[in-house]
């Protein structure tokens, strides 16, 4: 019997696991830690609310979580309540799928203002997570800022840009709910530091933006190149070029019917946050394109900004003793292997790119590797204690574990408090989600 650790029960955590029942049979246990007491990571608290489809591929990773040989060990922080070296001791394999929680940092001066935010704390706000629950934006006044063209700065746009009634099916948090209810926010400016054909936002949820209720995508025709240079895009970012288009050719006076401008700014890249204590404008440096990258022009304009979210990406958090490639903002690794009996996948192994399903492939690959190392003899014979030693130890220091079943409780307890037509609504502290379990 070998025994594996997951630490992490996001979509790259429980891909794994199912692909060391498919490579290992019978041959294995698996345990699924999460420093929460509820599972899915990325999926619950990192896919927008009103993305409920994606969200479903949860139904995948609970019956992996219900079977026999795989266990979630929920409600345990890896590095505090036990450290690595310690689960290495326990598992034959201890695989590294804690992603990247971090936002890659803005680095301008007044990126220390009030209100603020990287993606991971607005997105964690209000999807609930209990990290960022608190974290109280101010929405009070009228320019919001999104930096990035990527997806996610695609989903806070949406979100600012929504109406209640659009995120009525959502399982966004009542706080949020309640704080975008009363926004007075009137322009979302999505700031690229590149052009058009550099965005990183796929077709479907780049057209989503042209289908809002109050708010209306703004592209000026002058920004986009002209329409011959689409042909040599792949096809997906053709699509979404063709989006930006059909923004663009929108009459001013359909997209005056809507309140909302969500206005895209091309070849502008950050330069400075202005404000007091809150932040009030933004300074960015028109730049131009050279061999596909930015280079800055020296021209500076100022926009007006309440609020900012910044969608530039993420980072891994390092660990004590493990290889961090801090470059990449990942663990180092060839290929998922970090040391003997040391793995990582998704994010963590990657970098924060690509879709949920694009963890899967990741998932295989490492069992795979594991199973080779195992045959190669670099694991040892199979004697380690696995899951029966980890109970020990956590008897041992009283941990407070949360496992499956638990977690069935809590989320019962999320849908029974759901509002008319939600799926859930969310505890968004630990102690609550705890405290549903009994
Ligand atoms: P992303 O796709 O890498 O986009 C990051 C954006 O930030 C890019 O436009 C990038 O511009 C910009 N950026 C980076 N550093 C910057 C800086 N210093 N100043 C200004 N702009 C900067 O990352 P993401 O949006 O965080 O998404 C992460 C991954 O999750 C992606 O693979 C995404 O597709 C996926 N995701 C998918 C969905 C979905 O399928 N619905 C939803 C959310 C996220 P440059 O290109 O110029 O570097």
């Amino acid at each position: 019997m070998r025994h594996i650790a997951i630490i992490g029960s996001g979509p790259a955590g429980y891909y794994t696991a199912e692909a060391a029942q498919k490579v290992f049979g019978d041959d294995v246990r698996v345990d699924v830690f999460d420093r929460l007491p509820v599972p899915y990571g990325l999926i619950r608290s990192g896919v927008a609310p009103d993305h409920q489809s994606i969200k479903a591929v949860s139904r995948r990773y609970e019956k992996v979580a219900l079977s026999d040989n795989v266990r979630f060990v929920g409600n345990v922080a890896i590095g505090e309540d036990v450290t690595i070296a310690e689960l290495q001791a326990l598992y034959d394999a201890v695989v590294l799928a804690t992603g990247a929680p971090h936002d890659r940092p803005l680095g301008i001066p007044g990126d220390d203002l009030g209100n603020v935010f990287g993606s991971a704390a607005f997105v964690g706000w209000y999807n609930g997570h209990p990290q960022f629950a608190r974290l109280d934006p101010d929405l009070s006044g009228k320019t919001a800022v999104v930096i990035g063209m990527g997806n996610v700065a695609l989903d806070v746009a949406r979100i600012l840009a929504k109406t209640p009634a659009e995120l009525a099916g959502s399982d966004i948090v009542a706080h949020a709910l309640d704080a975008l209810a009363a926004s007075r926010i009137e322009r979302i400016v999505l700031l690229g530091r590149r052009g058009p054909h550099q965005i990183m936002m796929t077709p479907k949820e780049l057209g989503e933006l042209g289908e809002l209720a109050r708010a209306a995508p703004h592209v000026a025709p002058v920004d986009l190149p002209i329409p011959e240079e689409d042909a040599i895009l792949e096809p997906g970012l053709r699509k979404s070029v063709s989006h930006l288009r059909a923004f663009a050719a929108t009459p001013e006076h359909i997209r005056a019917e809507k309140p909302v401008a969500v206005e895209f700014a091309f070849m502008s890249a950050p330069k400075a946050l202005l404000g007091s204590s809150k932040v009030e404008a933004i300074e960015v440096e028109k730049t131009r394109l050279v061999h596909g990258q930015a280079e800055r022009t020296g021209e500076v304009e100022r926009v007006p900004a309440d609020i900012v979210v910044s969608c530039i990406g993420f980072r891994s958090s390092p660990i004590p003793g493990v290889p961090f490639d801090e470059r990449a903002g990942r663990f180092a690794n060839d290929e998922g292997r970090i040391l003997p009996g040391l793995y990582c996948v998704g994010w963590a192994r990657r970098g924060p790119t690509g879709t949920i399903g694009t963890n899967r492939p990741d998932g295989y690959t490492t069992a795979e590797h594991i199973a080779d190392d195992v045959e190669a003899g670099i694991l040892g014979r199979a004697t380690k204690q696995g899951g029966d030693g980890f109970d020990a130890l956590a008897a041992q220091r009283r941990l407070d574990v949360v496992t499956f079943q638990d977690w069935k409780k809590i989320e019962e307890a999320e849908e029974r408090a759901a509002r008319e037509g939600a799926p859930r609504e969310k505890f968004v502290d630990i102690e609550a989600m705890i405290r549903a379990r009994r």
